[in-house]
């Protein structure tokens, strides 16, 4: 497994920036049945950059890759996650992964320094919560654009009403967008003008 990126400094690193396995993925692509075995790779730009060969044992995975953790040396490692399961709504059982280090039942284990360990282990935070507010604005807009059928970005010029669609609705999700465009929009000038403003001051 490769390095994994280094998180940001100013605040909790986010979860994208580590490499994860879902547990339900793993079931999906080769159920969880003991004996079975499972490779997953990531890619970057087409090229494989890290890879890791799971085990299913009984009640858990063995979980074998090879780690530059930041670009130290490459290392071999193993970790035994242990497996549990629980009743469906509607039938069926859903596998978890338990946190090797707080034993929390969890979807995801992210991959640190030699070690799979859940995103509260190694303090992620999601996307959603790092996000500024104008990043937030933007997204609702987008979350309108989406139900408009219209294409993602506030700088894109307004699809119009879609087929089929009440004029009533139509108005009101018009007015939500022009709502999060324009806070969005606001809060984006402001930025600009401290950037301008600290750039000012260099000169
Ligand atoms: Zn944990």
């Amino acid at each position: 497994m490769g390095s994994s990126n280094s998180g940001r400094r100013d605040g909790k690193p986010c979860v994208d920036q580590f490499r994860s396995i879902d547990v339900r993925r793993v079931h999906r692509d080769c159920r969880l049945i003991p004996g079975n075995v499972f490779c997953r790779t990531w890619r970057r730009n087409e090229t494989e950059v890290a890879s890791i060969l799971g085990r299913v044992g009984n009640d858990c995975v063995v979980l074998s890759y090879r780690q530059s953790w930041r670009g130290g040396p490459w290392r071999d490692c193993a970790n035994t996650i242990l497996l549990d399961w629980t009743d469906c709504h509607y039938g069926g059982k859903r596998p978890w992964w338990i946190c090797p280090s707080c034993d929390r039942r969890v979807a995801l284990l992210y991959s640190g320094d030699g070690v799979y360990a859940c995103r509260h282990c190694f303090q992620l935070a999601y996307r959603s919560q790092r996000e500024t507010e104008e990043d937030l604005a933007a997204r609702r807009a987008n979350h309108v654009r989406d139900r408009l059928g219209w294409p993602h970005g506030i700088l894109n010029m307004p699809g119009g009403r879609p087929k089929g669609m009440h004029w009533k609705t139509y108005a009101e999700l018009l007015g939500e967008h022009n709502e999060h465009s324009g806070e969005a929009l606001k809060l984006f000038g402001q930025s600009l003008e401290r950037l301008l403003s600290k750039l000012s001051c260099l000169q």
